[in-house]
Parts: C-alpha cells; sequence; structure tokens
C-alpha cells in the first residue's frame, strides 16, 4: 500500500537523521531537494530523494507533484482551540479603546470564557472544539497541542480535559494535552489565590493524573495572574505526577518566569513578548524551547516577541498559533508563518523551522514529526504550483495548501 510522490518541485525540511531542534544560525538552513520523490507506506515516510533515484516499483498511488512543493504539516505546540463560544463583544470593546486588562477587570476576559464553558455540555463542547480541529487540519496543521484553562473548578477542568481525549482518540494527527488550571483565578476565589492553587494540587491535579488526562502543566506567570511562587508551587507539584512544564510567561511583564521554566526544565516558555537580556540569556544551552505567538501580537496590539534578538544570540525558536477566543481566534499556522516573517523579521528558512521541527520538540513529538526523514509520520503539505518556497510566507492572509495528508491520508 505504499504511495508515491513524483516530480516534486521542492522536498522542503529534509533531514537524512532525525535531529531534536534547530537553533541559532542553523535556523536559517532549510535543506531541500529540488526534482525530488518521496515514497509514504503504512502512514511513514520511507523513501526519498532524486527523481533520478525514482524507485519503478508497482505502487498503489503515484502522485504527481510538478510545480508544487511538498514540507512537513506544520506543528502547531500552543493552543486552547477547547473553548465555548466567541467573544466578539470583547473585540468591539477593544476597538473602541479598552485594554486587555480593563476588559479582564470587568468580568470579560477569561473569566468570561470560563462562565461559558461551565454553562456547556461535554458533548456540545466536543463539537464545537472538533470544527476547530478539523479547520486546523485543513489549514495543513499536522500535531497540536491543547491546553485547559477555561474550566477553572475541578468539574469543568476535566471536562476540558475529557474532551482533548476524545479528540485524541478520534483523529489521525498528534494531539499533547495541557493541564492549564492556573490560568486565571475565578470570582469564587478571588480573595484567596493560595485556596484556588491549593484546589488545584490537591483536588485537580491528582484527578488529571489518575485519569491519564494531560501531559503537561502550565501556568500563566503573569502580574495580576500568577507570580513566579505560585508558579513555581504548580510546576512543582505537576512533576510530583510526572506533567512536563510548558508554561506562559513575558506576554506583557518580565517577572522571572522564563528562570522559573528553565529551573524547572519546562519543555517550552511561551509567549516572550517582553524579554530582558537576562531572560534571553537564561535561555541560552537549556532543553527549553522559546515559543512566539505572533498571531496574539497581531489581534492585541503588543510588542512581538524579539525573533531577531534571541535567534541571533544563538537560542532556537518555535512558532505556535497561540488560538483561543480572547487573543489570537485563528488557527491558522500559515498566517503565524507569514507574520513571523513580515513583523518580526524572521527568514523564510527560519520561520519553517520553528513552524515545523521546533514546534515538533516543543511537544515532544521530534521523533515522529516535522521533517522529511525516514520513519517519520508522513504528514505532509502538498502546495500549489508556486516559484518558491519563499511564496508561502509572501502571500500572506492566503494559503498555498492544495492537500493535506497525515499518516499518508490525504484528508483535503
Ligand atoms: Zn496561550
Amino acid at each position: 500500500m505504499a504511495t508515491l510522490f513524483k516530480n516534486i518541485k521542492e522536498l522542503i525540511q529534509v533531514r537524512e537523521a532525525s535531529i531534536a531542534f534547530v537553533s541559532g544560525k542553523d535556523m536559517n538552513v532549510l535543506p531541500t531537494i529540488k526534482g525530488a520523490f518521496l515514497v509514504v507506506e503504512d502512514g511513514l515516510i520511507t523513501d526519498f530523494g532524486t527523481m533520478e533515484n525514482c524507485p519503478s516499483n508497482d505502487f498503489y498511488e503515484v502522485i504527481d507533484a510538478t510545480g508544487k512543493m511538498i514540507l512537513p504539516a506544520w506543528c502547531d505546540s500552543h493552543t486552547h482551540m477547547v473553548y465555548a463560544g466567541n467573544r466578539e463583544g470583547e473585540f468591539v470593546d477593544r476597538i473602541k479603546g479598552l485594554s486587555y486588562e480593563e476588559i479582564a477587570k470587568n468580568g470579560g476576559g477569561i473569566l468570561n470564557s470560563a462562565k461559558k464553558l461551565q454553562e456547556t455540555s461535554e458533548s456540545d463542547l466536543y463539537d464545537q472544539s472538533k470544527a476547530r480541529l478539523e479547520e486546523v487540519m485543513r489549514l495543513g496543521t499536522g500535531a497540536v497541542e491543547i491546553k485547559s484553562g477555561y474550566g477553572l473548578t475541578l468539574e469543568s477542568e476535566l471536562k476540558m480535559l475529557r474532551v482533548i481525549k476524545c479528540l485524541q482518540e478520534n483523529y489521525p494527527i498528534e494531539i499533547k494535552a495541557t493541564f492549564l488550571g492556573a490560568h486565571a483565578v475565578p470570582e469564587t476565589y478571588k480573595n484567596d489565590k493560595s485556596g484556588y492553587l491549593s484546589l488545584l494540587i490537591d483536588k485537580v491535579l491528582p484527578k488529571v493524573a489518575k485519569e491519564n488526562l494531560a501531559q503537561y502543566i502550565d501556568v500563566f506567570c503573569e502580574t495580576g495572574y500568577f507570580t513566579v511562587t505560585d508558579t513555581e508551587r504548580i510546576l512543582k507539584a505537576g512533576k510530583k505526577y510526572g506533567l512536563t512544564p510548558k508554561i506562559h510567561v513575558n506576554q506583557f511583564t518580565a517577572i522571572g518566569g522564563v528562570q522559573a521554566g528553565v529551573k524547572f526544565n519546562a519543555l517550552s516558555v511561551d509567549h516572550l513578548e517582553i524579554m530582558r537580556d537576562k531572560d534571553i540569556n537564561a535561555l541560552k544551552n537549556t532543553a527549553t524551547m522559546p515559543v512566539a505567538l505572533p498571531s496574539c501580537s497581531y489581534f492585541l496590539s503588543i510588542p512581538y516577541a524579539p525573533a531577531r534578538q534571541m535567534i541571533d544570540a544563538g537560542l532556537p525558536l518555535a512558532l505556535a498559533t497561540d488560538y483561543n477566543p480572547g487573543s489570537a481566534p485563528s488557527g491558522n499556522m500559515n498566517f503565524v508563518v507569514s507574520t513571523a516573517c513580515i513583523k518580526m523579521k524572521m527568514t523564510p528558512e527560519e520561520a519553517i523551522n520553528a513552524a515545523t521541527i521546533n514546534g515538533a520538540y516543543a511537544m515532544g513529538l521530534e521523533n515522529k514529526l516535522g521533517s522529511i526523514t525516514k520513519g517519520k509520520q508522513a504528514n505532509l503539505i502538498l502546495t500549489k504550483p508556486i516559484n518558491s518556497y519563499g511564496f508561502i510566507p509572501y502571500a500572506f492572509g492566503d494559503n498555498q495548501i492544495e492537500s493535506v495528508f497525515i499518516k499518508g491520508k490525504e484528508i483535503i
């Protein structure tokens, strides 16, 4: 049941040997093969090379990719795509001049999403979420991380995580689940943040672990939300249950969240719009992946993560959507890659590396996805006919996708 893709104009992100991630100057290197073939069997990449070495055996299916390119499907390592309803009302408030923080103070923001989610049944939540997942798969995403954090009660956090688990079971793409109970302090604990943290640690976490509902643990480490001390408290508790940290830090203020992440061996530290030199230095030579979320900066009109400074300092960088109802209501990785080039001055090579292999690393999937490597899953984007891969970020607001393959099967 092998499939041959032949006459591929350019096969992008080819790595003979599996690598963990790329950093610094290497981010600007995107290995490709021009005039290539690719063989997929039982959902895996089994062979590739130049057309002169194209095998001539009988294939179950042959796809002629003349004029088109193939690259690994996007790896979106940071989303909140399980949520109930939308927040376009707050969007209009912001247009009229209210800030994200002011909206939160008026009962909007995360607490608004939490209220809606608590009132939504698990099956309704599943239906809303699967529509979003299917949409991003059509946009070329082949692996995704999804967080809880709009429940903020024992029952509702578990409801969110069970929905993510159902998605994991029912869809062929890789999905990782993150427990983000410490996303905001709910109304009922308004004056007792410590009590809320105790609820998360003593009541919610044990259930999450018992039902095996999450692989990662997250905290919104930010002024007005959770301090570094709170963050360390929750990460320590998560570690006890084998949950690796992936945390929200440095979105509006730099308060030492990056350092806390590194201290607890976080797989990633995400947002990073506000980075001091000491935050960049803290990430050097660590296994913690910095993750930038340019759609959020675009939507909120806040600074973009200083990608140039980080990459020039030798760091790796991954790109993700932050798909959520409040600050990034879009799961479109094509837009993220464009915006990284246009607003963060990343080259197309850096942006594609950040959205494939580095994104895979930020989900612990670097051995399965993120590059064209023998033995990896055949989660692939087949482009429309294009002149060069630079056209992918250049043609912003559009996508150059003709077909998406997940485990070798065409989904669009
Ligand atoms: Zn987020």
